[in-house]
Formats: C-alpha cells, structure tokens, sequence
C-alpha cells in the first residue's frame, strides 16, 4: 500500500429512496458506508474488492436494506452509533410508514464513539456525531481525502428531516454548524441523498444554515 494515495470513492444512489452508498476502496480491500438496498448491485460493483467493514450514518430504512445480505457474503462487522439502536429495532413499524419489505434484521458488533477515530484502509477515519435527523447519526471525516460522508444531517442546499422519531431540530442545526461547518470549506460533501456538495457552498448558500453558530 502507498501512504498517502487516495483511495476509490465510488458513490451511488440505491433504493427507491435513492439513499446514497459509498464504497471506498484501495489494494483490493473495501469499506462500505450505507449499503441501502439492491444488494445484487453493491455486489456487482465490490468485484475484485474483498469488504473488510460495514459503516452505517444510521438506521433508517433506506440506508441498511442490504446490510444483513453483504454482511453474510463478506462475514464482516457492522458499526453504528448506539443511539440509532432504536431506530434498528423499529425496523418493522419504519417498513409499514415506507411501504418497504421489513429488512432482514442484523447485528451490531461495533459501537461507534464521538469522535472515534477509524482505521479506513491506511488512512485515518473520524467519527463526527451528528444527531438531530436521527438520535444516533454520525458523519464520517476523512481529513486526507478532504471529505465527509454526512448521511442525512446535511444536504446540498438542505438538512435533515427531524419529524421522525428522536428527531430534534435544534439539535441538528447544532450539530451540523459545530460539527460540519467547522471543516475546512473546501472538503467535499457526501450526503445521504442526491449531489455532493463542499462545507464552503453550504455555510454560505443552505438556507437552513444562516444566522451565527
Ligand atoms: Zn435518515
Ligand atoms: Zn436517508
């Protein structure tokens, strides 16, 4: 492995919720971040790549559908925040609200901590707790890439829903200005839906985020 060389980021949109999974990458090793639904195409794009970790931002549906099926095929742990457990074990009433199948249930082996620092494939990995859209949702930094996988607290042009169960408002504004817009502006945003965007366009275009910190 060479320090220092960036690592594959293939990002796309799975689901009929088109909720945005990442597959970051480098000699042959792979973490997958969200891995939403559509297992045969999560599948079809780790060719060649062996998994070593499963991250989640959280526990909605429509970012874990394929979790249980890639967690099989690879035999590797799952980490997520412990305050997303309710969100895991609401599974079947999130299925009945969405009108998705119930997804297969998984387990946990590892619980994230704020400001957790990961080992992803040779470069360091910060876990950025981010609650608000949802009581567990963590963002995942990535300084040597200059990027952040945000889940759905942050958007391009937009923020989080919080009319969902634990979801707080306030808390996620807080989250988002202490948390994200604290990043350097040119680090690239990956959210959890649609486009990616930069720190710097959203802490001065989102309209969610105006007014001081
Ligand atoms: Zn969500
Ligand atoms: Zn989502």
């Amino acid at each position: 492995m060479t320090p220092g060389a960036s690592l594959r980021h293939d990002f796309f949109p799975l689901g009929p919720f088109e909720c945005n999974c990442s597959i970051l990458s480098r000699d042959g090793r792979a973490i997958v971040i969200d891995p939403g639904d559509e297992f045969d195409q999560i599948l079809s794009r780790l060719a060649g790549l062996t998994v070593e970790r499963i991250l989640l931002t959280h526990a909605h549906i429509d970012h874990v559908g394929a979790v249980a099926a890639l967690k099989r095929h690879f035999g590797v742990a799952v980490a997520m925040h412990p305050e997303d457990r309710s969100n895991l074990e609401m599974l079947p009433v999130q299925a009945q609200w969405t009108r998705m199948p119930v997804p297969e249930s998984f387990t946990v082996e590892h619980d994230l901590a704020s400001n957790e620092i990961l080992d992803c494939l040779g470069q360091p990995m910060h876990v950025l707790f981010t609650p608000g859209h949802s009581p567990g949702s963590v963002s995942f930094y990535l300084p040597e890439e200059r990027k952040v996988i945000s889940g759905d607290a942050l958007f391009r042009g937009s923020i989080g829903r919080t009319d969902l169960p634990g979801g707080d408002h306030e808390l996620l504004i807080r989250s988002i200005k202490r948390k994200l817009l604290t990043l350097p502006a040119e680090t690239e945003v990956f959210p959890g839906h649609g486009e990616p965007t930069t720190i710097g366009v959203e802490s001065q275009k989102n309209p969610f985020l105006s007014g001081r910190a």
